[in-house]
């Protein structure tokens, strides 16, 4: 079976590499007739959450992706991607425009988490440091206009801690990060999601 990558925009081929590097299949999934391939495990990548909600709902991948996430697939959702998986997002000022706007539903809401996107204003959003994640210590991460997690609820689990915030959580099937663990050569968090 295969990795299936969310390829509509953003760090999907960085994704690919690192588990290519580590013996797995990848499909990408950009349209609704790609969900034929078989597939047991699902990465959403980094870029830009609105744009890629937009582009799942309009592509009619949000339902029937939600459906396998809800079913236990492992997924691994990195900034943006976790952006698509909490179940709350809060906006920073500075980034929304679009603020109090009523939306249709653009994003999975499959985990039980707070997100604040673009967390840290424009001139920490980006930064290079290590920590660690839950068991494995040392860990890149790379944070480029990251969000991070408020609130993680009562069926998440905190990963990881940087600087009092959290920026990695495990529910269940779902391990999301508010770093880029595939802009990294360490394989240590594709392994871990490998093995879920
Ligand atoms: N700022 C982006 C968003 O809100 C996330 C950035 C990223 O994925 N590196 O969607």
């Amino acid at each position: 079976m295969a990795t299936a990558v969310l390829a509509l925009q953003g760090a999907f081929i960085e994704h690919e590499r690192r588990l290519e590097e580590l013996g797995e299949q990848c499909i990408e999934i950009r349209e609704l007739s790609d969900l034929k391939r078989p597939f047991n495990r699902l990465v959403l990548p980094g870029g830009e959450s609105t744009v890629q909600g937009r582009l799942l709902r309009q592509e009619g991948l949000l339902a029937p992706l939600k459906e396998r996430i809800e079913e236990g697939m492992p997924v691994l959702a990195t900034c943006a991607g976790l952006i698509l998986l909490a179940q709350r997002i809060e906006d920073t000022i500075e980034d929304g425009a679009d603020r109090g706007q009523v939306r249709p539903p653009q994003h999975f809401g499959t985990l039980d988490a707070t997100v604040v996107r673009n967390a840290y204003g424009r001139q920490l959003g980006s930064f290079h440091t290590q920590g660690t994640v839950g068991k494995l210590e040392g860990v890149p991460m790379t944070f480029i206009r990251a969000p991070f997690i408020k609130e993680a609820g009562p069926k998440a689990e905190v990963l990881s801690v940087v600087d009092g915030r959290i920026v990695a959580v495990r529910q269940r099937n779902q391990l999301a990060l508010a770093f880029h663990p595939e802009l990294d050569q360490d394989l240590r968090i594709h392994r871990a999601f490998l093995a879920l």
